[in-house]
């Protein structure tokens, strides 16, 4: 016990420190809304939060900032992404000391999610000097047939827990230099983190001279949400979270006929073929399946292995579960954490008897461990489950390290088993076959919008477009030109030929 309080009194002193460090003021401390640590069940602080009045404020704020910060140019707007860019990798330690201990990451993961905002702040940077538009011929002559593309309004940002603060950063860094303003509402879960994350931002704005109102923070939960997802100011609303949400939110965008740009729950699988380098698929495994304690969206929950290999695959992949130290992220040697709260716990302990009424095996893992040191904090043991066949516990996602194996015969078959579930996000397959390689990333083979090739499913680089299909929603986010998601298209088409005439050959006056 006095261990656990001394830890306590640790993280809450070193969150507080991090916190100034970044610039978060008074004004965000109030009584109303506690900030929990997943790493030992401590309130971090108590936070003011914002009610509806201040939330129609913020977006009101981002629409009027809009119209002055649409006419600046791109590359200026880049110049303030580019000082972001310098405040989070001068804090980069300070913010991963606050992301750890809201979404309880190890430290290298922590430091590795505050990595992911350096890096699209200086993609970002370079976007700002390449938002192209291409010039077509036209079938008429003396006619220029040419697109421009220009900012498209408030860019409305709802964020999952798992992290806290890169996907956000995906968004707003383009969003702003894209000519949007945005305005945030983080999970309720991680408010410290993006209450250092806006800090940072403001400071950049400030330094910058840019108009201080772009970028809104609202402290808020999901009803707070609401008003955002409903609110027609909001040109585009990009949600990251639950299938669940994504299915609330997306019809109530629809309706009002904004923009959304979805990115949902994930399901994802790797094949292992019987030619595979076992060791580095081992390696690959167990870094998305257990990475984060099984809470990344791209964790790997489904292992579709050659009948062949499955029995010395398994006894592999439970010698190397064995060695995993379990515990507190603030001990360098635990390399899994704890999972989010109690209700992730209960859901797991649910899938696992789910899993054995459908006829599975569990094969290790699966408890709670630490309860004495940590009472109110969930620390389990991954778990790996043998099953005869993708049963319904296998097609839902399960926020927690679970990795169900189920078998194939045929290289068909395994593709047919990725895509069996409803979601789409991530997908690998091992294996030193070409043909095989090649088969899973072609138009029949893995329908998720993630195909990888011997390596995990997680850990995507900001260069490529993320996100997925089917009830992933669709949505794509970060490099590649996801850019083009939060700007409008226009065509033009202009006539220096004196004379007029009409396209298809049609005649008129
Ligand atoms: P969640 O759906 O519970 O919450 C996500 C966010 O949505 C929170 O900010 C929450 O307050 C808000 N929200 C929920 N319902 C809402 C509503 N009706 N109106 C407005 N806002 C609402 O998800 P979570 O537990 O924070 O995160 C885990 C989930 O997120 C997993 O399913 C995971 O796969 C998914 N996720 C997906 C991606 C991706 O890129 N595809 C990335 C991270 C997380």
């Amino acid at each position: 016990m006095t261990e656990t309080l001394t830890q306590s009194s640790v993280l809450t002193t070193r969150v507080k420190a991090a916190l100034e460090a970044c610039g978060v003021d008074a004004s965000a401390y109030g009584t109303d809304r506690s900030s929990f640590s997943p790493l030992t069940g401590e309130v971090l602080a108590q936070l003011r939060s914002h009610g509806a009045d201040e939330v129609d404020a913020a977006i009101g704020k981002a629409d009027a900032a809009f119209k002055t910060w649409r006419e600046v140019p791109a590359p200026e707007r880049g110049n303030l992404i580019k000082r972001w860019g310098e405040l989070l990798t001068e804090h980069k330690e300070d913010l991963a000391v606050i992301v750890q201990a809201e979404a309880g990451k190890i430290t290298s993961e922590a430091l590795g999610e505050v990595q992911e905002m350096i890096d699209i702040c200086d993609f970002a940077v370079g976007q700002s000097r390449m938002l192209y538009g291409k010039t077509m011929p036209s079938e008429r002559p003396g006619h220029r047939l040419m697109e421009t593309w220009h900012p498209l309004g408030v860019v409305g940002v709802i964020s999952a827990f798992n992290f806290p603060v890169a996907v956000y950063s995906w968004n707003t860094a383009l969003a702003l230099v894209c000519g949007d303003t945005v305005v945030w509402k983080p999970s309720e879960i991680t408010m410290l983190s993006a209450l250092a994350s806006h800090a940072l931002l403001a400071r950049a704005v400030r330094e910058c001279q840019a108009p201080a109102d772009i970028h809104q923070l609202i402290v808020t939960d999901r009803v707070g949400g609401q008003l955002l997802v409903k609110d027609p100011r909001v040109a585009l609303l990009s949600a990251t979270g639950s299938v669940r949400m994504g299915r609330e939110i997306a019809p109530q965008v629809a309706e009002r006929f904004g923009r959304a740009l979805l990115e949902l729950g994930g399901n994802n699988a790797a094949i292992v073929s019987p030619t595979a380098d076992l060791d580095l698929a081992l390696r690959g495994i167990v870094f998305s399946a257990v990475g984060t304690a099984g809470q990344r969206c791209t964790s790997m929950r489904r292992l579709i292995v050659h009948e062949s290999i499955v029995d010395q695959l398994t006894e592999k992949l439970v010698q190397a579960y064995g060695t995993l130290s379990i515990g507190s992220p603030l001990d360098e040697k635990n390399l899994v954490g704890p999972l989010v709260h109690e209700r992730s716990f209960k859901d797991m302990e649910q899938a696992l008897v789910d899993a054995q009424e459908q006829g599975g095996t569990i094969l290790t893992g699966g408890k709670r461990v630490l309860a004495d040191e940590f009472p109110n904090a969930y620390y389990v043991e991954p778990a790996i489950v043998r099953m005869p066949s993708q049963t319904q516990v296998v097609h839902d996602e399960t926020f927690a390290p679970i990795l169900y194996v189920v078998t194939y015969s045929d290289f068909d078959e395994a593709i047919a088993l990725n895509n069996e579930v409803p979601q789409g996000l991530s997908s690998s397959v091992f294996t030193q076959d070409q043909g095989e390689a090649e088969r899973f990333m072609a138009a029949s083979g893995s329908d998720c919008g993630i195909a990888n090739v011997n390596i995990g499913t997680s850990g995507a680089e900001i260069g490529g477009a993320f996100g997925g299909e089917k009830e992933t929603g669709g949505g794509r986010e970060s490099g590649s030109d996801s850019w083009k998601v939060y700007m409008r298209q226009a065509t033009n088409t202009v006539n220096y030929s004196g004379k007029l005439p009409l396209a298809q050959g049609v005649e008129f006056i």
